[in-house]
């Protein structure tokens, strides 16, 4: 955003969307008990201990904070992601709606400096209906169903996973090229709405 009027405000999730969350703790994980995990095997949202010896969610996300920093530190950049919102920011407004627990709030901001996103704003929510955005970029069925029900008038984009299904009401996007792309035609519409007066009933 160069500092005149900005048009859309795109709410932006960060794992699965812009940091790789599978191929980080995997690469943790095979590293540290001498593994073979792929992030293949990643097919389904909720259940990830299964595919490790841990018995609960609360024994993987204890491990995922030991050390001298979390796996959130130093997760991978999906491919696309930085470039694309370094050029969508030059018009819109980067709003990152990231839901984290307390301890990994840190790794994240030093995440999200080290590798230059350029964020207006950042929001740890784990209702992310609560952040008010022209169009949304997420990859969780659950947030995905949520944005859809609350904002009927944004466009909401499910990041297309082995984990997610199609929603009813977002559109698919298979990456931050085809993100792109959307958020251009809906730029287009938005202008267009701000600049033709309603037609009189
Ligand atoms: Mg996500």
């Amino acid at each position: 955003m160069s500092g005149q009027e900005e048009r859309l405000r795109l709410g932006i999730d960060l794992d699965g969307v812009v940091a790789d969350f599978n191929a980080g703790w995997m690469e943790r994980y095979n590293r540290q008990f001498g593994a073979a995990l792929d992030t293949s095997q990643v097919v389904m949202w909720n259940g990830l201990h299964t595919l490790t010896h841990f018995e609960t969610m609360d024994d993987f996300w204890a491990w995922a904070q030991v050390g001298s920093a979390s796996i959130f530190r130093d997760l991978p950049v999906i491919e696309g992601a930085l470039e694309t919102m370094t050029e969508l920011a030059r018009d819109h407004r980067i709003v990152i709606v990231s839901s984290k627990f307390d301890w990994a709030i840190p790794d994240t901001l030093a995440w999200l400096s080290e590798h230059r996103v350029p964020a207006r704003e950042i929001h740890f929510v784990w209702d992310k209906t609560t952040v008010p955005c022209d169009v949304y970029l997420e990859d969780a069925p659950h947030n995905l169903d949520a944005l859809v029900a609350a904002h009927p008038d944004a466009l909401v984009c499910r990041m297309v996973r082995p984990w997610n299904r199609p929603v009813a009401g977002a559109t698919d996007v298979n990456d931050w090229h085809e993100f792109r792309a959307r958020v251009a035609t809906r730029a287009r519409r938005h202008v267009l709405a701000r600049e033709t007066p309603l037609p009189r009933s």
